[in-house]
């Protein structure tokens, strides 16, 4: 399918769908309710069609290009029809998956999950593993039919709303950092998991610590090769640095504009905000930039790799200037106001903190800038 004309049939289902498509609550709406419409607009587009395109037939999709799916997210963002948080972990997980697990396996279980079906949740980090990913403990020993998963991880977005999790274990010995990992693709529902949900800084239950015990999990389920893990993590770091920022930027290009509304009713037109305006809009133009050309990498079948951490160093620059422009300007709003729109400032605020922290954090991203694209030198 030819993108632009994608975009255009996209485009004309969206306006044609728009009220159906909406959230139905106000601001950013609970938890519950973020999720429940995360789904119906999901099973909405796979149903249409749009959700399927940019995906391979062994999964139920329509193959194209995945510049396609960047459209569909990018869309949606800037229309503002949903939050584009859940929607990461699609982009995230399932084009490993696809790469890596058994063919019969991803067969069965990535359509549900492309159609919103169901969700699933990424359990990477521990409470004494996270930038230092490959010291993770979390154990995984053979048994009859597969093994039996023990340990803890921390951290992990969305596992109450989660059928299934792609999950890092220890399978070598302790010291064998990422050469003894193996990647599994586990049933949250499985005996033996239990978490508890952590509240975020905006007040939400964003992700939880989780407690595996003995947890059985089949040998199908082997995402890779045994002892293969490292292989797995390092090919899902890059796609989320791909299609996935992507799509968040759109959603920071469109609460640009909403600062420029703001700005332009309550009559500022001062240098000040010019100036804090033009900065944050520059690193938006600056990202976005730069993840076109990766979206195209990508479109080309090209490898992703450690250049990705570019873009999630300008991502980050961009969403904190924005959120930092939005706090300095509407003076007060953030901290004080309690209506809908003061509520969904001071969420995407308190949000952007989190962005020099997930899927690696700023220090670890200029490290690998600095030793793997610069060759600046070893860690001292
Ligand atoms: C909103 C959010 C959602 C998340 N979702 C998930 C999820 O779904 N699944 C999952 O597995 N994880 C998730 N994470 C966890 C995230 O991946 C980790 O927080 C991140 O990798 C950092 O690890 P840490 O928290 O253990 O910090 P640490 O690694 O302990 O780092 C602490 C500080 O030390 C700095 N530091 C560490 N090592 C170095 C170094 N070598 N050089 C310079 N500075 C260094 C770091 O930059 C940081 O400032 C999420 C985090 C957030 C904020």
């Amino acid at each position: 399918m030819d993108p632009e004309t994608f975009r255009r049939d996209l485009a004309a289902w969206l306006d044609d769908n728009a009220n159906e498509l909406a959230p139905p609550y106000k601001g950013a709406g609970s938890m519950d309710e973020q999720m429940a419409h995360y789904s119906h607009v999901k099973r909405s587009l796979y149903d249409a069609g749009f959700g399927r395109y940019g995906w391979p037939e062994s999964v139920d999709g329509l193959g194209g290009s995945p510049l396609l799916r960047a459209m569909v997210g990018e869309e949606i963002n800037l229309r503002g029809l949903c939050d584009p948080n859940p929607w990461t972990m699609i982009e995230v997980l399932v084009p490993t998956v696809i790469e890596f697990a058994r063919t019969e396996v991803a067969a069965a279980l990535v359509p549900p999950f492309l159609r919103g079906d169901e969700m699933w949740c990424q359990g990477f980090s521990e409470p004494d593993a996270g930038s230092d990913l490959a010291s993770l403990t979390c154990r995984a020993a053979k048994t009859d039919g597969g093994w039996l998963v023990s340990g803890q991880k921390i951290w992990t977005s969305f596992i109450q709303y989660a059928q299934r999790c792609v999950l890092l274990t220890r399978t070598g010995e302790p010291n064998s950092a990422h050469r003894g990992i193996t990647a599994l693709l586990v049933d949250v529902d499985s005996p033996g998991i239990t978490y508890s949900p952590i509240e975020t800084m905006h007040g939400r239950l964003d992700f939880a610590e989780v407690h595996y015990d003995e947890v059985f999990v089949p040998t199908e389920r082997l995402i890779g090769e045994e002892n293969g893990g490292w292989q797995v993590a390092m090919d899902i770091l890059p796609y989320e640095r791909s299609t996935t920022f992507w799509h968040r930027g759109a959603l920071l290009h469109r609460r640009c504009s909403d600062l420029v509304a703001h700005l332009v009713a309550n009559g500022d037109r001062s240098d000040t905000a010019a100036k804090a305006l033009g900065h944050a809009f520059q690193s938006l133009v600056a990202f976005r930039s730069r993840s076109r050309d990766t979206q195209h990498r990508l479109a080309n079948g090209q490898q992703l790799g450690v250049e990705t951490s570019i873009d999630k160093i300008l991502i980050t620059s961009a969403e904190q200037q924005l959120f930092g422009a939005v706090r300095d300007l509407l003076g007060g709003v953030v901290e004080f106001d309690d209506d809908i729109d003061a509520a969904m400032w001071r969420t995407d605020y308190l949000y952007s903190k989190a962005a020099p922290i997930y899927g690696g954090t700023a220090e670890i991203q200029r490290n690998i800038v600095a030793r793997r694209l610069l060759d600046l030198g070893p860690e001292s």
